[in-house]
């Protein structure tokens, strides 16, 4: 008997019902943001494991719930158009089997909270789930079936610097010049070449008959990597899945197992699929065709990635008699942000068009605020936050949204002054950290010792006199001789030219021989601390005491914890080789953990199917948002107006989108014109800020670039005192844009004006809104302002910029 499982079918609105329990067939789930397609898709495959589709069962299964079954009733009862009886129609609820179920999602750690949300309704079994990004599920069929293309099942996975990496030795090998045949730029080519699912050798041919000669050796390299990757049985994350896509193509057999498993798949973020994962997509879908896709054509972001809308919007012609449902009320936003995103979106012609509504009251106008520069843009952020903690919001409501990376590092310089936790998603991974590479590595030579690249990289790491020549000269040797380095490496003695570091390549072979023993034996933890021990990695970092080493090596036992978490959340029999593909396929979104309490900064990229009360869509300006490149094209136009769109309606509550009239990026200051997205939004749905020359009072409603001439001096001596531009208490510089605007908008929840300032100094008691009582212990005067130290009571030291925190004190 089954865990009892109220399922919320009486919740969901009469069309996301008809999606959840129209179980059979191809659909398609059109709906634009925040309409619950993700819910629904969670809630379909409850469904289908809790119910499915009634086939041969005579009698009406024990384990529905009484709450259930009227519902369920309730739905039979409705006019079927075949007729059917309602017994006969209850009699036919067929509960899928878990692992029949195969759900793809954006992220891993979607996948984990579907599972997750899954295994509250329905206990263990939600484990069996195939629950993954395309990347894991295509992993696992790999490890399946690979053999047939000819790929060991242990096969490794390459990132994308150790592709880089692999090209960067072959244009050395090739004398071609970087610059021309940049790495990423060849990954790229590489990639779309793949896409089109051509092998080194077919892409080649196409680029000679083009007579292009750069583009010939571009497919010269790409045939050179394709085998290099082969002879190390490595895959890059392209090949995962056109590897699965050929071998269920080329084979019968294989198709057919998979095509058997899956009686239902379902997709969610369809309009982000690329033509591969189409392919894969429809062939595993392509038994039973119980393929239900979720998407919305207006949030299609990765075209310049080669992902392609026509999967979506050629979905009814591919399947005939699918099924289409679209949801049009919106439950995330406030109308007015709603109807803010639905007005910028409405800008694109290329769009099936459809318009969302929304239950929710009006809540606040858009807050737009015209920043100086971009010190205080991110002023004006943290200002925002710490306003809104003091209110009794969390740090984690917040999420700050970029176009580009290059964009965290001032406001991470204005939430470290003004001590707001926060975390980035997407700077350096923790997975991408040299320690942490190094170790990994460790891990993929025990695992396979022919992975060259790794058993490169941990050769004379830590050192041990295992010169470059010396490798040079045994890479050289197993390139002639067509084995892999750790032939050569464990046999060096056989070979006169490394004569002199024989020794010491053997002791290597030695170390690495005995980790593989002992991986075979001992747990996973245990297993890793004897890593950690016998390389001498950790030996290595305790002998020196500076702070990055001291960093380096929590890392390193940091990863025991990833180690944990696998063990706990393993799908398989955990293993070795198991870790390493999920360690693998961990992407920064991943990481992501949502308990935390801290703002999150993101690109707008990253931000997609998440939502948060308050968001900061940053840096709104000509030639940042759109950026240059859309600029006179209008596709690529379309795609950052659709990257706004899906920026905007992250917001709940709240929403703040800021420009600045100056700003410095890539070491280069310019003066950007407000972006056209700012202008597409209703005039009467906006409040406008900061130092913006057209501002409110002249009930002017048409956006208009700030006039030049009239721009306020950015004013640098102030530092980052800019509580003053918005709040109307400019301080010292006298007349800002601000003053001129005087009452225009509201004074956005601060408290104390600044001239108050002067009545803080050390030794004074003070209650911080956000972090209680302390004590200032600290006052150093800073171009206008005060860098100013406190211990709160309840713990921790904190530096603060007197002028915001003082908004924040008493
Ligand atoms: P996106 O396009 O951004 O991925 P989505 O269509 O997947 O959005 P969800 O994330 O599933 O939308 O839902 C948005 C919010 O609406 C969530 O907070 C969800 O819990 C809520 N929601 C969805 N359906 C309902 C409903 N029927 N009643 C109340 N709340 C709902
Ligand atoms: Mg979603």
């Amino acid at each position: 008997r089954r865990a009892a499982i109220a399922l919320d079918y009486q919740n969901l609105n009469p069309e996301q019902q008809k999606a959840v329990l129209a179980t059979e067939g191809p659909l398609l789930l059109l709906a634009g943001a925040g309409s619950g397609k993700t819910t629904v898709l969670i809630h379909r495959v409850a469904n289908l494991i809790r119910y499915g589709r009634g086939s041969d069962a005579d009698e009406v299964p024990a384990w529905v719930t009484p709450e259930d079954l009227a519902f369920l009733e309730a739905y039979v009862q409705r006019p079927d158009p075949d007729q059917k009886s309602q017994q006969e129609r209850l009699c036919r609820l067929d509960p899928a089997a878990p692992w029949s179920i195969l759900a793809i999602t954006f992220t891993n750690k979607a996948a984990g909270e579907l599972k997750d949300r899954l295994e509250r309704l329905l206990g263990p079994q939600a484990n069996d789930i195939w629950a993954s990004t395309f990347h894991s599920a295509c992993v696992r069929i790999l490890r399946r079936d690979i053999e047939r293309l000819g790929f060991q099942p242990s096969f490794t996975i390459y990132d994308t610097a150790d592709a880089e990496r692999v090209l960067k030795d072959i244009i050395k090998e090739f004398n071609l010049d970087d610059k021309t045949f940049a790495p990423r730029t060849l990954l790229g080519y590489i990639s779309r070449a793949k896409d089109d699912m051509k092998t080194g050798e077919q892409y080649l041919r196409q680029c000679e008959k083009s007579g292009d000669l750069r583009l010939q050796k571009i497919a010269q390299v790409y045939a050179e990597y394709e085998k290099r990757l082969k002879k190390a049985n490595a895959l890059d994350f392209d090949d995962i899945i056109l590897h699965t896509v050929r071998l269920l193509l080329d084979f019968e057999d294989v198709r057919s197992y998979w095509q058997k498993k899956f009686r239902y798949v379902l997709i969610d973020e369809y309009q982000d699929t690329n033509h591969l994962q189409y392919l894969l997509a429809s062939t595993l879908a392509g038994g039973y065709e119980n393929i239900c896709v979720v998407g919305d054509d207006d949030q299609s972001i990765y075209r310049f990635r080669g992902a392609t809308i026509e999967n979506i919007l050629s979905f009814e012609s591919q399947y005939k008699g699918a099924r289409v449902i679209r949801l049009e009320q919106n439950y995330r936003s406030t109308k007015s942000i709603l109807e803010a995103s639905n007005a910028v979106i409405r800008n694109n012609q290329g769009r099936k068009g459809k318009e969302l509504w929304t239950r929710h009251d009006q809540g606040e106008p858009v807050h737009c605020y015209t920043a100086m520069n971009e010190h205080d843009e991110a002023q004006y952020v943290a200002a925002q936050i710490l306003g809104d903690v003091s209110a009794g919001k969390d740090w984690k409501d917040h999420a700050v949204l970029y176009r580009m990376n290059a964009q965290s590092n001032q406001l991470e310089q204005a939430f470290k002054r003004n001590a707001i936790p926060y975390r980035i998603i997407g700077g350096i991974r923790f997975f991408d950290r040299a320690e942490i590479k190094d170790m990994l590595a460790y891990l993929c030579v025990v695992n396979f010792p022919g992975d060259d690249l790794r058993l490169g990289r941990v050769i004379n790491n830590p050192p041990r006199g295992i010169g470059q020549k010396t490798i040079d000269t045994a890479q050289a040797l197993a390139a002639r001789e067509g084995v892999h380095l750790w032939d050569i490496v464990s046999n060096a003695g056989a070979y006169p030219e490394l004569q002199k570091s024989a020794a010491k390549l053997g002791q290597f072979a030695e170390l690495i021989r005995d980790l593989r023993q002992l991986s075979g034996e001992l747990s996973l933890p245990e297993f890793y601390e004897e890593v950690l021990k016998r390389t001498g990695y950790v030996a290595m970092l305790e002998q020196k005491h500076s702070i990055e080493e001291r960093t380096r090596l929590e890392n390193v036992h940091e990863l025991s914890s990833s180690i944990q978490n696998y063990l706990e959340n393993a799908v398989e029999e955990p293993s070795l080789a198991g870790f390493l593909d999920e360690i693998a396929l961990y992407t920064d979104l991943d990481a992501q953990d949502s308990s935390e309490n801290c703002v999150v900064l993101m690109t707008m990229h990253s931000a997609k199917g998440l939502e948060f009360p308050v968001v900061f869509v940053v840096g709104v300006e000509e030639g940042i948002f759109p950026g240059i490149r859309a600029i006179g094209e209008p596709e690529e136009m379309e795609e950052e107006r659709r990257l706004c769109y899906v920026a905007m309606t992250r917001a709940k509550e709240r929403l703040h989108m800021t420009c600045a009239n100056q700003r410095m990026i890539f070491g280069r200051t310019s003066s950007n014109r407000p972006s056209r997205f700012l202008g597409e939004i209703p005039a009467e749905l906006v409040e406008r800020g900061g130092h913006d020359r057209r501002g409110g009072e002249s009930g002017e409603h048409k956006w208009q670039p700030p006039q030049r001439r009239q721009r306020p001096r950015p004013v640098y001596d102030r530092g980052y005192s800019v509580g003053s531009g918005y709040t109307g208490y400019a301080s010292s510089s006298g007349s800002t844009a601000a003053t001129e605007q005087g009452g225009a908008h509201r004074t956005l929840g601060m408290s104390r004006p600044v001239a108050a300032l002067p009545s803080f100094q050390k030794g004074d008691r003070v209650v911080h809104t956000a972090f209680g009582p302390g004590l200032i212990t600290g006052f150093t005067p800073m171009g206008g302002d005060a860098l100013i130290e406190i211990a709160f009571d309840q713990g921790g030291t904190k530096k603060l910029m007197l002028k915001a925190a003082a908004q924040h004190m008493t």
